[in-house]
This record gives C-alpha cells, sequence and structure tokens, in this order.
C-alpha cells in the first residue's frame, strides 16, 4: 500500500459543472478554460472530457498547453492562446491552428507581420481589450486605428475580463461592460466575451456570445444561492501514525499548538511539498469519518497534524482523511489558509497521486 496523498479527479463532476454553467448562460456558448493543468486537475483528462461532453472552445495561457490541447483533442476545437504570440511562434500556431490572442500593440504588430504575406490566420485571432483590469490588453481609444488596420482579416472574437466578478454589487463590472460595448462598435459584426465565471453569475447581460469558465468548472469560486457545483477533485492524505497527548505537550515546528486537555494526534502524509498551504497550520481541518478534524501546529513539508480525539475510531496507520471534497469544500477551505480555491488546487504538486475518475 502508498502513504502517498493523492486526489481524485472527479471527471463526470467537471463535465456536469460544465453542463450547469451552460445551463445558466442566456444563449451563446460556453468555453472552458483549462489553463494551468486544468487548475491542477490534468489538463488532457479535463479537455478530452469536456470536448466529449459538447465543449467547443478552450482556452489556455500558454501556447505549450494549447498545443497539449490540440494533441489530446485533435483538428476539431477552437483553442485560444489568452498570453498571445510571441514573434518566433508563427509556425507552430498555425501547424497547431491555435488561436492567438493580441493583448498589446507588439503583439498586433507580430499578428500583423504573420499576415502580410496575406495568408489568413487558420482560425482567425482574437483582440483583447483592456476595460479596467490594467493587465493585459489594448487600450479601447485604439480600437476604430485597429480596426480600420486589421481589415485584411477581421478578428473572430473580441475580449475583455472583468475584475470584480465575484462581487456583484461592484459598480466597476457595469463599467468594464458599457466600455466593452462602446468600444465594440468599432468591430460591428464580431462577436463578444466579457465573463469568466463569476461574470456568468452576473446575469445575461454579461453573457454576450461566448463565456470563459474557469473556476467553476472545478466547482469552485462563488455561485449563486441554490447553483449546486460540484468538487472536480477529493484530496486525501493516509495517516503514518497516531500519538496521544497530554494537558500542555506541544505539536509541530516553533510548538505553536499546546494541549490544554489529553489530545489523540495524528500525523498524516501531506505538507506545503504536496502544495498544501503553510498558511492553513492552526487553521484549515481535515475529515475523518464525516468528523471535522483541526489542523494543529504547522505545516510542514511533508506533514500536516491533526486533533482527531473525536474521530479516535477510524484514527490508524493507513486510514485516509479528506483535505478537499465533498465534506471539505474548497473555498471554505481555501478561505481558512487566507487564499482562494484557485491557488489550492493549481498549488498541488505531481507528488499528489492523481486518480482519474469518470
Ligand atoms: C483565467 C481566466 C478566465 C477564467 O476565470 P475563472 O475565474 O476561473 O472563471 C477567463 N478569462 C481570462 C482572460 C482568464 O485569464
Amino acid at each position: 500500500m502508498s502513504l502517498r496523498p493523492r486526489a481524485h479527479i472527479h471527471l463526470s463532476n467537471i463535465a456536469d459543472n460544465w453542463r450547469t454553467v451552460s445551463a445558466a448562460q442566456v444563449g451563446g456558448v460556453t468555453a472552458a478554460v483549462i489553463k494551468a493543468d486544468a487548475y491542477g486537475h490534468g489538463l488532457p483528462h479535463v479537455a478530452a472530457t469536456l470536448h466529449d461532453a459538447g465543449c467547443d472552445h478552450f482556452f489556455v495561457a500558454h501556447i505549450h498547453e494549447a498545443e497539449v490541447t490540440r494533441a489530446t483533442l485533435g483538428s476539431h476545437p477552437n483553442i485560444y492562446v489568452l498570453n498571445g504570440p510571441s514573434p518566433d511562434e508563427e509556425a507552430l500556431y498555425r501547424e497547431n491552428a491555435l488561436i492567438p490572442v493580441i493583448n498589446s500593440s507588439f503583439q498586433f504588430r507580430t499578428m500583423a507581420d504573420w499576415l502580410v504575406d496575406g495568408v489568413k490566420m487558420p482560425r482567425g485571432y482574437v483582440l483583447h481589450f483592456d476595460t479596467g483590469m490594467n493587465r493585459l490588453g489594448l487600450p479601447p481609444k485604439d480600437a476604430h486605428d485597429l480596426a480600420a488596420a486589421s481589415e485584411a482579416q477581421d478578428p473572430v472574437l473580441i475580449i475583455s475580463h472583468l475584475a470584480c466578478s465575484e462581487d456583484a454589487s461592484a459598480m466597476m463590472n457595469a463599467h468594464q461592460l458599457e466600455a466593452l460595448k462602446t468600444l465594440s462598435n468599432a468591430f460591428p459584426d464580431v462577436p463578444l466575451s466579457l465573463s469568466n465565471s463569476g461574470g456568468v453569475w452576473l446575469g445575461a447581460d454579461y453573457h454576450q456570445t461566448l463565456t470563459r469558465p474557469g473556476i467553476a468548472l472545478y466547482g469552485g469560486g462563488h455561485p449563486p444561492e441554490g447553483l449546486i457545483l460540484k468538487p472536480g477533485l477529493t484530496l486525501e492524505a493516509p495517516i503514518l501514525q497516531v500519538r496521544q497527548l497530554e494537558a500542555g505537550d506541544t505539536v509541530g515546528y516553533g510548538a505553536t499548538w499546546r494541549a490544554t486537555e489529553p489530545t489523540l494526534v495524528a500525523t498524516l502524509a501531506i505538507g506545503y511539498g504536496d502544495g498544501f498551504p503553510r498558511s492553513a497550520s492552526n487553521k484549515s481541518f481535515a475529515i475523518l469519518g464525516k468528523k471535522r478534524c483541526p489542523i494543529i501546529g504547522r505545516v510542514s513539508m511533508d506533514l500536516i497534524t491533526v486533533d482527531v480525539t473525536n474521530a479516535a475510531d477510524l484514527a490508524r496507520p493507513g486510514v485516509y482523511a479528506q483535505l478537499i471534497g465533498p465534506d471539505a469544500p474548497l473555498e471554505e477551505q481555501a478561505a481558512l489558509a487566507g487564499t482562494i480555491g484557485y491557488e489550492l488546487t493549481t498549488g498541488l504538486t505531481p507528488r499528489v497521486k492523481r486518480i482519474y475518475e469518470s
């Protein structure tokens, strides 16, 4: 038996979540964002599952991720590279029929150079305009100039990205929507895309022609009340040792936790070397037999220590405890550790064995 932490990847849940987002969307198509190894869930498996479920549009950040997606899915789906093209990548884009997202005037000139011989990109390209994120994106004031310059081959999609989609009351959402609508006047017939997962939950005004959900597919983020997303993965770690503490005993590096009464402690084979964050020290919990068992002491590289006094009957070496999953919701664990679901799942290292379940 292996004493390695493991993540069961619930591929059918991920497909169900994609259908749930799709059903919440008023018109248009629902893409899938599978960058960063599908947020730690395994890009090839997730891509194949969602393609089978009917998804035809996949967004990644890097061209390398796009190549893997193309190799996995074959020639049919559209694959968009969010971080955009670099001058030496023309052959890769063309051979793999990838769709570059143009984020800057430098990238626009790169694209223009590739089109100079009048040979179109196989599936066109996307223009990304910045409407307030100030991270990537072309300036909206350049929209008319770019529209004139791009006559050689009209863009297939105009996108922007919301800064505050998780907060439905943020005025910034409406401002960004308005800015996108205004700049899109320069491109009368080109479809639009604004929303990530949080944007979908903002309602029909934000759906446009295509949405780009990521975290929702993996069961994270903050969907509206009553809308249930299923966990994309269940993270578990085995107990290596169980010990009885007396009042006054301390646990772990820095002796940051001290028993005030007799306490049963289980040591689990998972730590920040697996991507379980050190900031969860004395904050998050493990689940043993449906019981919440607080993490006590510091998370170390390979180990955590958990108070299992309330689950003593199950606390023995080789038994697996859940850290993220149906009984340990991703966003709740993330919040306890002072982070977000995205960072937790994306951060899981290769030492965590992935077990793919259909
Ligand atoms: C990562 C990303 C998304 C997906 O965001 P989620 O919040 O995970 O749904 C969508 N669009 C862009 C431009 C992104 O970078």
